[in-house]
C-alpha cells in the first residue's frame, strides 16, 4: 500500500510498504481522509522532533525513521480483529491517535494518560499513520462515529479535541459551571484557534478573535465562530476587550500564537482572577510578566493533547453544533503531499486551515 513516511528533516517520501498485520485487540481502517498538521510541518522543516530519529527507537512503540506520517484522520473499518466485538466492518470511525504505555490506566475515568511518560502520538512515533491506505489500531484508540458525519469533516476531529481539551482546561465546559455568557478572548486564529473558538461558540461562550490576517479574520467571522475579530495592528484589543466587557476584562483566554506580545496582551485583556489557557507549542522560553500575574490573581494553565475528550466532541459534531465544513480548504491525494500540501502551508499559510489528503486518492476530483 501507498504511504507518506518521515525519514529526516526535510526528506519524507511516499512509497510502497506492506500494510500492518492485524493483530488481537486491533481494526484496520481504510482511510478516508488525513489532515495535514502544523506538527508535520514541523517535523519536516525543523525535525525529527516528536518522530524517532534512524536508529533511536520510541521507547513504546519500538520503531525508528522511516515511520508512516498523519495523526487527524477518519476511515472505515475494513477488517476486525479478534477480541474485538463491538466494532463491524463497514463502521465509520476517528482515531484517538495515542502511543502510551501499556501499564497506563487510559480508562474512561483518567485525566492523566496524556501527560504519561513517553506519550507520543501513531503517525509520528510508528504504529503507523493516517497518510496511508490504511492502518491497524488498537481498540482503544478507535471511535466510532456517526455515519450523519461526513468523513471529511470527521478528519477534523483531532484537532477540534484539542480545541474541545483546551476549553476544559479553561474551566468552562459543558459538565462545568455555566460558560453560557462568558466572554473568551482567543489569540490567533489558526486552525487550532479556530477550533477552539468552535467548541467555545458551541457552547454559548461569545468569542473575540485577535488576529493580524485578514483573511484569517474573515474565515473566522464567515464560519460563525468569532463574534468579533480585532486586528491588533490597528486597535487596541485591552481596550476593545474591556469596552465589550463593561470594563471587567474576559473571563478566559486562550493563546493560540507562542508569540510574546500575544501571551502579553491576554494576560492584560482577562478579568482579575481570569484564566489564561497555553495551548500553543513554545518552541522558545517566555518572557513571562510575573507581576501581571500576581495583581490580578490570574490563572495560567497548559494544555496538550486530549484525554478522553474525543467522545464529547464526536457529540458535539454529531449534534450539528459544530460544523466543521469552513475549514476545510483543500483537498489532495498522497503525490501532492509535499509539493502542494506542505508548500502551502508553509509559504502562504494564510490561504488555508485544513488540507486534507486522501491515501487512496478516492474522493479527490
Ligand atoms: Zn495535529
Amino acid at each position: 500500500m501507498r504511504a507518506a513516511r518521515f525519514y529526516d528533516r526535510g526528506d519524507i517520501r511516499v512509497e510502497d510498504i506492506d500494510p500492518q498485520p492485524l493483530e488481537f485487540g486491533t481494526a484496520r481502517i481504510d482511510v478516508a481522509w488525513c489532515g495535514i498538521c502544523g506538527t508535520d510541518l514541523h517535523e519536516y522543516l525543523d525535525g525529527p522532533i516528536f518522530c524517532p530519529a534512524c536508529g533511536k527507537p520510541h521507547p513504546i512503540s519500538g520503531e525508528d525513521a522511516p515511520v508512516t506520517l498523519g495523526h487527524e484522520f477518519s476511515g472505515v473499518v475494513s477488517e476486525v480483529g479478534e477480541g474485538i466485538d463491538d466494532l463491524a466492518v463497514g463502521d465509520h470511525v476517528v482515531v484517538e491517535p495515542y502511543i502510551i504505555a501499556d501499564d497506563v490506566d487510559t480508562g474512561p475515568d483518567s485525566t492523566t494518560y496524556h501527560l504519561s511518560e513517553n506519550m507520543n502520538f501513531i503517525g509520528l512515533a510508528g504504529r503507523g499513520g493516517g497518510l496511508s491506505e490504511n492502518v491497524v489500531v488498537r481498540r482503544r484508540w478507535i471511535h466510532k462515529i456517526s455515519d450523519s458525519v461526513p468523513l471529511d469533516q470527521a478528519a477534523l476531529i483531532e484537532p477540534l479535541s484539542v480545541g474541545y481539551h483546551a476549553v476544559e482546561r479553561s474551566g468552562l465546559s459543558a459538565d462545568g459551571a455555566s460558560p453560557a455568557g462568558k466572554t473568551a478572548l482567543i489569540g490567533g486564529a489558526g486552525p487550532i484557534g479556530l477550533l477552539t473558538a468552535a467548541v467555545l461558540k458551541a457552547l454559548g461562550v461569545r468569542v473575540v478573535m485577535s488576529e493580524l490576517s485578514e483573511l484569517r479574520r474573515q474565515k473566522a467571522l464567515d464560519a460563525g465562530v468569532a463574534d468579533v475579530v480585532l486586528n491588533p495592528s490597528e486597535v487596541d484589543v485591552v481596550a476593545e476587550v474591556a469596552t465589550l466587557t463593561d470594563g471587567v476584562g474576559a473571563d478566559v483566554a486562550f493563546e493560540c500564537t507562542s508569540v510574546q506580545v500575544v501571551l502579553d496582551t491576554l494576560m492584560d485583556a482577562l478579568r482579575p482572577t481570569g484564566v489564561l489557557v497555553v495551548v500553543s507549542i513554545w518552541g522558545h522560553r517566555s518572557e513571562f510578566d510575573m507581576h501581571k500575574l500576581v495583581m490580578k490573581e490570574l490563572d495560567v494553565r497548559g494544555t496538550i493533547g486530549y484525554v478522553n475528550s474525543h467522545p464529547k466532541t464526536i457529540e458535539l459534531v454529531e449534534s450539528g453544533k459544530i460544523d466543521l465544513s469552513p475549514f476545510i480548504t483543500g483537498k489532495i491525494g498522497l503525490d501532492g503531499l509535499v509539493d502542494e500540501g506542505f508548500d502551502t502551508l508553509i509559504n502562504r499559510n494564510e490561504t488555508a486551515v485544513k488540507i486534507l489528503v486522501s491515501p487512496s486518492g478516492n474522493g479527490i476530483d
